[in-house]
């Protein structure tokens, strides 16, 4: 299975690899960082699960005042599951065991996925007072491994943002310096794991959604292959792009999550029968060749080449080649996913008419009623995508913008097909930048311009792991290895290899370590 020092990882600085910065902001016991060390720390019963719910609490609420990563917090729920569990723990030790590896181990989930019971807002005031009837087939599984919620994560208004400033309810802060966004969509998710208050998390990423919030706020992020995780139970944006993934510190933990949520399901046809392949594990950088696409790293900052550079040394230390490559599909990603992308949400968001389960305003004639629910209750960015899918989509222009951008579609799908026949990843920064003060960006096309790099993967459909790779302007970055269909694994057990070897991951940020003032 994946590999992972923790003791060399725990003695590692930042020192040892020559990087410049926090020298002092290095992880050393943190049991709010990994699965595995809460794991140690229960079954070895050094800690109960009450007594560790408690201290997550109450540094919840310290660091989240700061960060405002949380919609919903479920602190009686989990507290009461970690009552029972520590029961079943000292009176049955065997059928605790026997409940895997995740059980009791806490979790945080993007407010677009479903707990039955529970609200489900997608940060929007059109679902402010909607209750899941169901679970997703993700939260079945979590449940089923005995997983414990800890509350439901902050976003862009049904994930359309780059963020969290679309959220109808507040902007999340980044852990590094609140002044700055955590990225977006998923940033609650991304936020609240870099802060130390739990390791792992659950996103949904159309367009770079948990890839460009984990580089920014220094942690590390899944985009799985199309189809290898069910979407039953995530409220659709654009279903032939939208994957559910998970954000954690450390890749292990990516791997243990994704193991958890993935497989085929009655409940959602695009899952594949094929599972992600297992085998080939340990895959080590050494001999590894990697194509980086020349053209996007041309227009970087001299800052952000100059770092990637760094990464490209290490990993060429490490034993891999990466060779420049040029790549049309960065250049094309952008324009075609904002036809895509829109067309499909502009047809998911229809059935939020006031009329089924949604908020209603009141007006004497149907059409009136729709057309003032739709305009009071959902945001400018969201009523933009709807427009502008509705105009791609409609008679006279279907031609020429939707079914060009299908066109577009099959290029960039052929075109990573065949660099990955030679190649073990496509590998490069994960975002143009690092992150940058909130309300900074005002032109939406601006905001668009953050995923570059990321969009290529859910066009394709491709498989994408972004991990931290250091500071630029003592902001964290990431690289992201985009990889062939089914090779969620293989690039988890590469990012194992690189945090074994490097210490970025292991980077807190000033909220990470208690300093909330
Ligand atoms: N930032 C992109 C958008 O606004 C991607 C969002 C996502 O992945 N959910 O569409």
């Amino acid at each position: 299975m994946l590999t992972y020092n923790k003791e060399k990882a725990k003695k590692m600085t930042y020192k040892d690899q020559k990087t410049d910065h926090l020298e002092k902001k290095i992880l050393n016991e943190a049991p709010f960082s990994s699965l595995s060390y809460i794991r140690d720390a229960i079954d070895n019963k050094h800690i109960s699960l009450e007594a560790f719910y408690e201290t997550l609490f109450n540094q919840l609420e310290q660091k989240d005042a700061a960060i405002d990563g949380f919609l919903t917090v479920y602190k009686n729920q989990a507290l009461s599951q970690a009552k029972e569990l520590d029961h079943l723990h000292h009176t049955n030790p065997k059928a605790f065991k026997d409940l895997g590896a995740l059980a009791g181990l806490p979790i945080a989930i993007k407010d677009n996925i479903h707990i039955k019971g529970e609200k489900t807002t997608c940060a929007s005031l059109m679902l402010d007072d909607f209750v899941a009837p169901f679970d997703a087939t993700v939260i079945k599984k979590l449940k089923d491994a005995g997983m414990i919620f800890v509350g439901k994560t902050n976003m862009d208004e049904f994930a359309m943002g780059s963020t969290c400033e679309t959220s109808a309810y507040k902007a999340t802060k980044n852990p590094w310096d609140t002044s700055c966004t955590p990225g977006g969509s998923s940033g609650g998710s991304a936020a609240v794991v870099a802060a130390d208050i739990l390791p792992v998390s659950l996103g949904s990423d159309t367009g770079g959604s948990i890839r460009q919030p984990a580089a920014f706020c220094g942690i590390s992020g899944l985009k799985p292959t199309y189809g290898t995780v069910s979407r039953y139970g995530l409220v659709a944006f654009a279903s032939s792009l939208d994957q559910i993934g998970p954000l954690a510190r450390r890749c292990d933990d990516l791997a243990s999550i994704y193991k958890a949520i993935s497989g085929s399901d009655t409940h959602d046809a695009t899952t594949v029968k094929t599972s992600a392949n297992e085998t080939g594990l340990n895959q080590k950088i050494e001999g590894k060749t990697f194509a980086v696409p020349s053209t996007f790293i041309e227009t970087l900052s001299e800052e952000m080449q100059t770092q990637f550079e760094k990464n490209i040394k290490e990993l060429e230390r490490f034993g891999a080649t990466c060779k420049p490559v040029r790549i049309d599909s960065f250049d094309a990603a952008v324009a075609t996913y904002y036809i895509l992308a829109p067309a499909e949400a502009s047809s998911n968001l229809s059935r939020f008419d006031g009329v089924r389960f949604t908020k209603r305003a009141q007006a004497d004639q149907l059409s009136e009623m729709i057309k003032s629910t739709r305009g009071n209750y959902f945001g400018d960015e969201v009523q933009r995508r709807i427009i502008l899918g509705t105009y791609v989509l409609s008679a006279g222009y279907y031609d020429a913008y939707y079914n060009t951008a299908l066109k577009a579609r099959s290029f960039i799908k052929q075109e990573l097909a065949q660099i990955l026949q030679t190649h073990d990843a496509i590998l490069c920064p994960t975002t143009p930048s690092p992150s940058f003060e909130l309300g900074s960006k005002q032109d939406p096309l601006e905001l668009y311009m953050c995923d570059t790099a990321t969009i290529p993967a859910n066009i394709s459909g491709f498989p994408a792991l972004s991990i931290p790779s250091g500071l630029v302007t003592k902001r964290p970055v990431g690289i992201q290895f985009i990889g062939k269909p089914f090779d969620d694994y293989k690039l988890l057990d590469l990012g194992c290899h690189y945090q074994e070897k490097t210490p970025y991951h292991l980077a807190v940020s000033p909220l990470g370590l208690g300093e909330t003032s």
